[in-house]
């Protein structure tokens, strides 16, 4: 039989009690060792910087845990949530609108480059420039707001935004 492409990770296989290492909970949860590394970059905490690099049950339970609840999907910093897909997907052509919604948020809209279909991301406006990558066309939607808001990222905007 073969096995299902995507399926549950059996969380109750993880002892709160132990510390595994990535090895260890590859095998475990029988994924790949660097599906292990991407959760370390995605949240979970090794116990200390010592290597071999260590878990604890109890951390990698939660962290998983919150990981297959409601907040399903993980956003790397350049994506957003495709409602159609139902993935997280990169813009179209890399363009993306920004709108100034208040003195503290912004709200970064784009175009699912698989289906088009509209896709929105709200951020704090001074993490900004973490989520525009280099590469992005940017489009300040009202950019007569930026100046009242945030001067400090006015000359950002002008080397990125045409
Ligand atoms: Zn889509």
């Amino acid at each position: 039989m073969r096995k299902p492409k995507k399926r549950k990770i059996n969380l109750a296989r993880i002892r709160q009690t132990r510390t595994y290492t990535t090895a260890e909970l590859s095998k475990l949860l029988d994924v790949h060792i660097n599906t292990i590394r991407g959760y370390t970059k995605q949240g979970l905490k090794p116990i200390d910087a010592t290597w071999p690099v260590l878990f604890h049950g109890s951390d990698v339970k939660e962290y998983l845990a919150k990981r297959q609840s409601k907040n399903k999907c993980v956003l790397e910093i350049d994506e957003f949530y495709c409602l159609k897909c139902r993935k997280p997907r990169k813009p179209l052509g890399r363009m993306v609108d920004v709108t100034f919604c208040n003195q503290k948020m912004a709200n970064m809209s784009a175009l699912c480059e698989v289906c088009e279909t509209k896709m929105n991301r709200r951020t704090n406006i001074q993490r900004l420039p973490e989520y525009l990558q280099p590469q992005d066309s940017v489009t300040l939607l009202n950019p007569h707001l930026l100046e009242r808001i945030e001067p400090s990222l006015n000359c950002y905007f002008e080397q990125t935004s045409k």
